[in-house]
């Protein structure tokens, strides 16, 4: 450290499932670079806890989403081999819609057509189901209607969180990145040829800086491209599994699923991890406060889950959850992410509710942008230049 506090090539600020993913490529890479986080991840405040984030590899969201999950696998199997955890279960993935082209799932209509259409475009492994073949192949799913059609991936599964992201870090930190935590960002000043990085403690000066913040992306971002952010608050909910028969090791696929013929009828969930189911449904209900919020969930939400999703449609659960937790994310107007490069900063967010099984190649991408190079994935279509067409 000098007189102008920390020099750096490449500083990157927020290392949560995006940021701690380009400082594993930048250190890889030997880059000098230094890690900025607020609070000590992985952690509970930002967008990345929960011990499970659905993965799956044909992207009903739009096609160009496909080469990043397939990137991100790799990286996360990599970090596997290296560190010896286990960060990726490929336990299967189940989509079913009562009524495809009627319901919609993160703001596509048709989503199981659009998922089936990627995979069949990308040859991903995959079967079409009907409801006798639901019920029959997956006895934990219950209250079927008889007429649902699902779309089932047994190379897709669930990721686990908060492993990925201290991997991530710990391999950025042997391969030599510097990891500042408890030290919150104030501040970003872009200069012809560097940037100043103001901190609670210390000024940063580095060439380039990434600014990956989650749910805090509108503080730091320039007002321009932060104002496309919304913060939604989400509620998860862990059901103690109370009849196991019904959840037998490798049937239990992670899963999104549209019950009535009404898109709000919607929940997702995972196979059983330490006895309990967790469940959750994406909420777009009102702007979340990101500082001043409580992270407690209201003692009438478990409840509510419980009546209108889990008891009717799962088997072997509790009545009511044994814990919930709040976890709040950022979301765009059309539900894509947010890339914006320019002089000086890269502004990055694998956002509104299905990131994070691509994070590990967006951060790639941020990283090679960083310095200066072109990312080989299909990034201009995340710009926020889109918002203003
Ligand atoms: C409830 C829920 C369920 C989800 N389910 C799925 C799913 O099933 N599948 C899927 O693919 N995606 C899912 N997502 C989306 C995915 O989890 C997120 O898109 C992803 O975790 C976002 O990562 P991030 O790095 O952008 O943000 P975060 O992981 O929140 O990281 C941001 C980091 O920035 C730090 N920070 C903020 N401000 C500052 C500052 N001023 N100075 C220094 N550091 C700062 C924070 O401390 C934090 O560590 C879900 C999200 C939520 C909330």
């Amino acid at each position: 450290m000098n007189a102008m506090g920390r020099v750096c090539d490449v500083a990157v600020i927020g290392l949560g499932a995006v940021g701690s993913s380009a400082l594993y490529q930048l250190a890889k890479r030997g880059i000098e670079a230094v890690g900025i986080d607020r609070f000590a991840p992985p952690h509970d405040r930002g967008s990345s806890h929960g011990e499970s984030r659905i993965t799956r590899q044909a992207i009903g969201e739009g096609e160009a989403y496909v080469p990043l999950v397939l990137r991100s696998n790799a990286i996360w199997e990599e970090l596997e081999s290296v560190t010896g955890e286990r960060l990726l279960e490929r336990c299967g993935f189940l989509f079913m819609t009562r009524d495809d082209a009627g319901t919609s799932h993160h703001g596509h209509a048709g989503f199981l057509r659009r998922t089936r259409d990627a995979a069949e475009r990308f040859k991903i492994d995959h079967e079409v189901l009907d409801a006798a073949e639901i019920g029959a192949r997956f006895p934990q799913f219950i209250g079927l209607a008889g007429d649902e059609t699902g779309y089932y991936e047994p190379g897709g599964g669930y990721l686990r969180p908060e492993r990925c992201i201290a991997a991530s870090l710990s391999e950025a930190r042997r391969a030599g990145a510097r990891i500042v935590t408890g030290m919150r960002v104030c501040a970003i000043e872009r200069g012809a040829d560097q940037v100043r990085i103001r901190t609670e403690r210390e000024e940063v000066v580095a060439r380039h800086a990434i600014v990956a913040t989650g749910p805090w992306l509108p503080q730091l971002a320039k007002p321009e491209i932060g104002r496309h952010v919304a913060i939604r608050r989400q509620v998860l909910h862990w059901f103690p599994v109370h009849d196991i028969s019904a959840y037998r090791a490798g049937l239990t696929p992670s899963f999104i699923w549209t019950h009535g013929l009404d898109s709000a009828e919607q929940f997702y969930g995972f196979p059983p991890i330490d006895g309990l189911v967790k469940v959750a449904r994406e909420d777009d209900a009102g702007d979340f406060d990101i500082e001043q919020a409580s992270r407690e969930a209201d003692f009438d939400e478990g409840p509510a889950m419980a009546a209108r999703h889990v008891t009717r449609h799962l088997a072997g659960l509790a009545a009511l959850p044994s814990k919930s937790a709040v976890c709040p994310y950022a979301v765009t107007p059309d539900t894509d992410f947010l890339i914006s490069s320019e002089e000086g900063a890269t502004v990055v967010s694998a956002c509104s509710g299905h990131g994070f099984k691509h994070a590990a190649a967006v951060g790639e991408a941020a990283a090679a942008l960083s310095i200066g190079e072109l990312s080989s994935l299909d990034l201009p279509q995340f710009g926020p230049g889109r918002f203003n067409t």
